[in-house]
C-alpha cells in the first residue's frame, strides 16, 4: 500500500446498538474515524485512524466563520457471505476535489481518499450491520482550520471521515413522499455554488425546510435561482419524472445542480433497459400540465440516503399535483431494487460499480 495510517484503537469500546431493526439514520456511530491534516508545505500527512470524539478547534477557524467546508456520503454494506462492498468511490473522490477547487480548498488524489475510506471501514468493519436495506454510511468531510479572520482562501485543512451504522429507509416497503415546491427562495443560482457539495449550501436551504414542514411536507422542491421557473432538485436528492414513458432530469449544465451519483446510475441503468432518457430543462408548468393531462406517470429523487425517494404529491402555491395516486411506480420499484440490489451484493453487478475491500 502506498499510504501508511497510524492507528490508535479506542480502550472504551461503545455497545453496538441492540435493536437492529431500529437502526435510524446517523444515530449511532462507530468506535473510530479518520483524521488527515493538510498545510502548504506537507499537503496532505498524517492520515490516522483515532478514537471517535470530539475535536478541538481554535475558536477563530475560518470553518467557523465562513463555512469553509465540504462533504461527501457513500454507504457500506455486508453481502451475506460477509463481504464489504462500497458504491462508485472513485465517484465521490473525484466529486471531492471538484467541491474543493469552487472554494478554493486541496485536491485529493483519488488513490488516498479511497485507501482511506477503506482503512476506516475496514478498521471499524465488525459495526456494518446486515439485512434488508442496512448499511454503514460513510460521512467525509473536509474543513479549514486555519486561524484567521477575514476573508481569504485558508491554507490549513483537516479531512475526516467518521461512520454511522444506519437503518433502512423502507421498513414497510417504498413510501411516496409529499413535498413542497419552493417559490420564494432559492438553495443557488448560476455561478454560485450548487454543483459543489458544501455545507454553506444547506444553510442557505432551512428556511425554505420550515416552510415545507408547515405545509405538511418533509423535503423541498427548488426551482432554479434565475426564473423560478424551471426545476433543480429536490433537497438532498436529484429530481426524475417518467413523462408519458420518457425518463426526464433536469440538465446539470446551469452549474446549480449537485451531480448524484446516483442520479448517474438511475441514467445508465434505464438508458441500459431501453428507456429513452432525456437531461434537459423541464419547467413546474410543464409538470403542472404533464400531470393534468395524464401524462405524469412518475417522480422520484436520488441520493445515497435513499435510493430512490418516490414523490406521490407536489404542493405548488395553490395546488396539489398527484402523481401515481400517491402509489410507487413500476420504474421506480424495479430502478430500486436493482440498484439496492447491486450495492448490497445480493444481484450481480454486471455495471461494474462495486469495488469489495
Ligand atoms: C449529495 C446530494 C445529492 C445526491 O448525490 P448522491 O451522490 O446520489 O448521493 C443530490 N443533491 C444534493 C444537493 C446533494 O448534496
Amino acid at each position: 500500500m502506498k499510504y501508511n495510517f497510524s492507528t490508535t484503537r479506542t480502550d472504551k469500546p461503545k455497545d453496538k446498538p441492540k435493536d437492529m431493526s431500529n437502526l435510524g439514520f446517523c444515530q449511532h456511530f462507530t468506535d473510530h474515524m479518520f483524521v488527515m491534516d493538510y498545510d502548504k508545505e506537507k499537503g496532505w500527512h498524517d492520515g490516522r485512524i483515532v478514537p471517535y470524539g470530539p475535536l478541538t478547534f481554535d475558536p477563530a477557524s475560518s470553518v467557523l466563520h465562513y463555512a469553509i467546508q465540504l462533504f461527501e456520503g457513500m454507504k457500506a454494506y455486508k453481502t451475506k457471505e460477509g463481504k464489504i462492498l462500497l458504491f462508485r468511490p472513485e465517484m465521490n473522490a473525484r466529486r471531492l476535489s471538484i467541491s474543493a477547487s469552487r472554494l478554493v480548498m486541496p485536491a485529493m488524489d483519488e488513490e488516498l481518499y479511497i485507501e482511506a475510506v477503506k482503512a476506516i471501514t475496514n478498521f471499524d468493519k465488525d459495526w456494518i450491520p446486515q439485512g434488508e436495506g442496512r448499511s454503514l454510511y460513510l460521512r467525509p468531510y473536509m474543513i479549514s482550520d486555519d486561524v484567521f479572520v477575514g476573508i481569504r482562501p485558508a491554507e490549513k485543512f483537516k479531512f475526516i471521515i467518521f461512520l454511522s451504522p444506519c437503518g433502512s429507509f423502507y421498513s414497510g416497503g417504498l413510501q411516496p413522499t409529499k413535498i413542497f415546491v419552493e417559490d420564494e427562495y432559492v438553495r443557488t443560482s448560476p455561478g454560485g455554488t450548487g454543483y459543489a457539495k458544501v455545507g454553506g449550501n444547506y444553510a442557505a436551504t432551512l428556511l425554505s425546510q420550515k416552510r415545507a414542514m408547515e405545509h405538511g411536507c418533509n423535503q423541498v422542491l427548488y426551482l432554479d435561482g434565475k426564473e423560478m421557473k424551471y426545476v433543480d432538485e429536490i433537497g438532498v436528492s436529484n429530481a426524475f419524472f417518467v413523462i408519458d414513458g420518457e425518463v426526464v432530469t433536469p440538465s446539470v449544465d446551469d452549474g446549480t445542480i449537485l451531480k448524484g451519483i446516483t442520479r448517474d446510475s438511475v441514467i445508465q441503468l434505464c438508458k441500459k433497459w431501453g428507456y429513452k432518457v432525456t437531461e434537459r430543462k423541464i419547467s413546474i408548468d410543464e409538470i403542472y400540465e404533464a400531470s393534468k393531462s395524464g401524462k405524469l406517470q412518475e417522480m422520484f429523487g436520488t441520493g445515497t440516503a435513499t435510493v430512490i425517494a418516490p414523490v406521490g404529491e407536489l404542493i405548488w402555491k395553490d395546488k396539489n399535483i398527484v402523481i401515481n395516486d400517491r402509489q410507487i411506480g413500476e420504474l421506480s420499484q424495479r430502478i430500486y431494487n436493482e440498484l439496492y440490489g447491486i450495492q448490497s451484493g445480493e444481484i450481480k453487478d454486471e455495471m461494474g460499480w462495486t469495488m469489495e475491500i
